[in-house]
């Protein structure tokens, strides 16, 4: 790749779609984001995007689409699968077997990949972000749901099928019995998501509260506040101190709009994974906010994950 060529990243989110547009040191060169759109079909959708990318491509480099200075776009998705280059069944798009590569390369007239988001997020990290000097790590992202990506030993750990890091359906011991957005009971998503946690904040104060209004009054020490950080962290780290101990990671990389809860809160979890985690990890793992802010992370990773594919 030389110092002529871009990248697209995309970020396709059930409320929002991200487009980036990178020079090959990550750089980001334009930035523009749109109404995700699913009561059109997928390939309607990915053309508007198309249309969105060419436009800002005119705007930044006075190129087109298919111009052999782009290398291409690494798209993010909930579910997109690297290996088939496909989404089977994402319930937050209402997409069902969706070919979404080929879909990319047909309309951004250039090689793509797909990649799960929290994945791409974490490869973000890993190339320009948090997690740049970091062997292993593992990226927790809270906001509308809540996802996670692995970096171990320097590379993307997708498991068998791509199916692995799912790691808002782990199963957490608890007390209570709260729906998951997937069917199941009692997951990481269940408690942690922006929903499951303005749950929380209603059964424990009786009133509606934003993450942001948390946030600010955690910052003031108010002690209902504090109370619900301690609730929700204990219930965070219930999760992560079993995949602590299963693949010690350097670090935990808090990213999402939860992540905009800063050092503090990363405080609270370290403290809390000191409590429950395994004697041999007590003092041993870091909490850390993703530096990508909350909203870019994917978009970087998809940069990345294409500068990587047409470099091999
Ligand atoms: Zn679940």
């Amino acid at each position: 790749m030389n110092s002529q060529q871009v990248a697209f990243g995309i970020d396709i989110g059930g409320t929002n779609t991200k487009i980036g547009l990178f020079d090959c040191e990550g750089k980001l060169l334009a930035y523009h984001h749109l109404s995700t759109r699913t009561s059109v079909k997928p390939a309607e959708f990915i053309e508007e995007i198309a249309q969105e990318s060419n436009r800002i491509l005119k705007a930044e480099c006075a190129i087109e689409l298919g111009d052999k200075r782009v290398i291409g776009t690494g798209a993010g998705a909930p579910m997109a699968n690297y290996f088939t280059g496909r989404i089977e069944h994402a319930p937050n798009l209402g997409w069902k077997d969706v070919p979404l590569q080929k879909l990319f390369e047909k309309f951004m007239k250039a090689p793509a990949v797909i990649e799960n988001d929290a994945n791409l997020a974490a490869v973000g990290e890993a190339r320009w972000g948090s997690g740049k000097n970091l062997n292993d790590f593992i990226l927790i992202t809270l906001g509308t749901g809540v996802g996670a990506g692995l970096i171990l030993e320097n590379k993307l750990y997708r498991g068998h099928n791509a199916l692995g890091a799912e790691g808002g359906h782990i199963l957490i011991p608890h007390e209570k019995r709260r729906l998951c957005s997937c069917g199941g009971m009692n997951h990481l998503e269940s408690f942690l998501s922006a929903s499951g946690i303005k749950q929380t904040i209603h059964e424990l104060t009786g009133e509606t509260w934003t993450i942001e209004h948390l946030g600010k009054l955690f910052y003031e020490h108010d002690l209902r506040a504090t109370t619900i950080i301690n609730t929700i962290a204990d219930e965070l780290i219930s999760g992560l101190a079993s995949v602590a101990i299963l693949l010690a990671p350097e670090a935990f990389i808090i990213g999402g709009g939860v992540s905009k809860l800063g050092q503090p809160f990363n405080d609270v979890l370290e403290q809390k994974f000191n409590q429950q985690a395994h004697f041999s990890l007590k003092g041993k793992v870091k909490f850390i906010t993703a530096t990508l802010s909350a909203e870019k992370g994917a978009i970087y990773g998809g940069a990345a994950l294409i500068i990587d594919e047409v470099s091999k």
